[in-house]
């Protein structure tokens, strides 16, 4: 992936991260035709989030840099919460990443068959039996870290009529909850998932690919290594959460597998500071109505980061750039931000635009004439060339760029003052009108120098200050989304004083401006292009617009926290 700043070459990184230093040790004893096999396991209940990019970039990251392949796995085993919507989006969202799963699409559904005659091998070799328990009785029998669990009375079921029952199970004869399935392991290991975790549950409930064909479904523990050894998965990488059910996962592998096994290895979920990011929460967000879906811009979701303007560049090199910890941390939400306002420096394209308007006449300016002056698109990009912008008598400028009583180092516009309009002339403001009933400012009346064309050759005066501008009569009227972070406190789904995450949601994190005038070269901007409109953010189209209305959701902003605080 040629178009990623910090990771190109492998080669000019300092060092490993554990993870490749693991996949580097073991790729040692690989035969010459062996390689690598990742896999991305997203459970299709929700919108993929910033964290599963991070996850996302780990693996078909490894995969690419070692000449291995990533797997696009659904780990679809609850049928109640899980949806074709959210398959669509997720594929979506790793492709816009810009990975490539070729055809290896699974599902731990399509394994529903290999993972029943799984069931039934390890109940033949004495390892699980049918519990007649209520799943009350399982988890009060269960015990403590320091406390042994108590045997089910069902245990020590004969294989023949575990085998039975299970079949049973199977063709829908007993009801929801009735029984379950359970690895027979140790009732009294420290390690709790070792307690005769549960492997099958009844489910009489239609799943979005198998319908119902089943009314038994596996639980995770049993779906996801089994899943891992049947694609013949070599490093299965996954959160710190898993790190206890790792003998499990091993467990039951022992007593499965026949050859080259999958190995599970551990890394700290990306956490960010002012956001929540589990889909649970992020549904309860969707569902009532607190965010305008999925994609709003103030989500955390890939999809609303899309929409907002965030470029899949950006947000790869801000995986890379965080690391692969093997402890929990939490990550400033500036930083992330830092790696698009990088990216989008060097790839947006610059545009007039004034978010707060007032008036402002140039006097001395012929009435009805209009001049074309030649704006630079892109600083950063020679290529990106050049734009006309049109000027005449009456502009629009930002409210703030003008002050009738300025403090010291206010370098804008004043009265009796000189100012730049960017990419035109030097302005002197003569005369302020105001409406006598409010006192409010209703246009500003300037004088212009004729010889201080922008890009003119010779002598030139310089002021100290260089605002933007829109002519009124050429600007296009846009509406504009302003954003600001979704919630208040910096953790707010850590407290734990028994308030919601809802309790922080930041009642101004959206803000719409009607009418903001844009210079015409915007218009023909397609949905998701992105713009620096000078002074005032990066800005990308929604796809909402029309030709009619064109709507644009700010970024992020000019002002780079992050790179403020290093
Ligand atoms: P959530 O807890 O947000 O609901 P999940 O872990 O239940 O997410 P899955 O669909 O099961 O979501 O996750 C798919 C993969 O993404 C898993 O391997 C999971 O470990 C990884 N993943 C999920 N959240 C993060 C995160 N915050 N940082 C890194 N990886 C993550
Ligand atoms: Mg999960």
């Amino acid at each position: 992936m040629a178009d990623i700043v910090d990771n190109k070459d492998r080669t000019d990184k300092k060092s490993l991260n554990f993870i490749e230093s693991i996949v580097e040790r073991d790729i040692k004893d690989y035969p010459e035709n062996k390689s690598i096999l990742t896999r991305f396991p997203p459970e299709p209940n929700g919108y993929l989030h910033i964290g599963h990019a991070k996850s996302i970039c780990l693996n078909f990251g490894l995969a690419e840099a070692y000449g291995g392949k990533c797997n696009l796995r659904f780990d679809d085993t609850n049928p109640e919460t899980e949806e074709t919507e959210y398959v669509d989006s997720i594929k979506e969202d790793i492709r816009w990443l810009g990975f490539d799963w070729e055809n290896r699409e699974y599902y731990a559904s399509d394994y529903f068959d290999r993972l029943y005659d799984f069931a039934i091998l390890l109940i033949k070799k004495g390892f699980a039996y049918i519990d007649d328990q209520s799943a009350e009785e399982v988890s009060a029998t269960r015990g403590t870290p320091t406390k042994p669990g108590i045997e089910s009375p069902y245990r020590g079921r004969p294989v023949g009529e575990n085998l039975d029952l299970f079949e049973r199970m199977k063709n829908g004869e007993f009801p929801n909850g009735s029984k379950l399935l359970r690895a027979k392991i140790d009732m009294s290991s420290p390690n709790m998932w070792l307690r005769d975790p549960a492997l099958y549950r009844i489910k009489k409930v239609s799943h979005h690919r198998t319908g119902d064909a089943w009314c038994i479904y596996p639980m995770y523990d049993f779906a996801h290594g089994q899943s891992d050894y049947i694609e013949g998965i070599t490093h299965s990488i996954c959160t710190l959460e898993f790190e206890v059910h790792r003998p499990l996962y091993d467990w039951l592998l022992d007593h499965i597998a026949e050859g080259p096994r999958p190995h599970q290895y551990e890394f700290a979920r990306l956490n960010l500071n002012y956001t929540v990011m589990s889909k649970r929460r992020l549904l309860e967000l969707v569902n009532g109505k607190y965010v305008n879906g999925w994609d709003d811009p103030r989500m955390p979701t890939i999809s609303a980061m899309r929409r907002r303007g965030y470029t899949p560049v950006s947000i790869r090199n801000f995986s890379e750039r965080v690391g692969v910890a093997k402890r929990d941390n939490i990550i400033d939400v500036a930083f992330l931000e830092h790696a698009v306002r990088e990216d989008l420096n060097k790839i947006a394209q610059r545009r007039m635009a004034v978010l707060d308007p007032v008036k402002l006449v140039i006097v001395n300016y012929t009435e009805g004439k209009v001049e074309s002056l030649k704006a630079r698109n892109n600083p950063e990009n020679e290529e990106d060339g050049f734009r006309e912008v049109p000027f005449g008598r009456e502009l629009y400028i930002e409210r703030e760029d003008f002050m009738e009583d300025p403090p010291k180092k206010f370098f804008r516009l004043v009265p009796g003052g000189e100012v730049r309009l960017k990419y035109a002339y030097i302005i002197k403001c003569e005369e302020v009108v105001k409406n006598p009933e409010t006192g409010e400012i209703i246009e500003i009346r300037c004088s212009y120098d004729p010889d201080t064309k922008s890009g003119m050759t010779g002598s030139q005066r310089k002021v100290k200050g260089t605002i933007h501008w829109v002519s009124i009569d050429q600007s296009i009227k846009t509406e504009v989304r302003l954003y600001d972070r979704l919630f208040i406190d910096e953790d707010p789904a850590g407290k734990k004083d028994g308030t919601d995450f809802k309790d922080y949601l930041n009642p101004n994190s959206l803000k719409i401006l009607k009418d903001v005038p844009v210079e015409p070269s915007i218009i023909g901007a397609k949905p998701l292009n992105k713009f620096q409109f000078e002074r005032k953010g990066y800005f990308c189209l929604d796809p909402d617009s029309s030709s009619d209305k064109l709507i644009f959701n700010r970024t992020v902003t000019l002002r780079d926290t992050w790179a403020k605080k290093k």
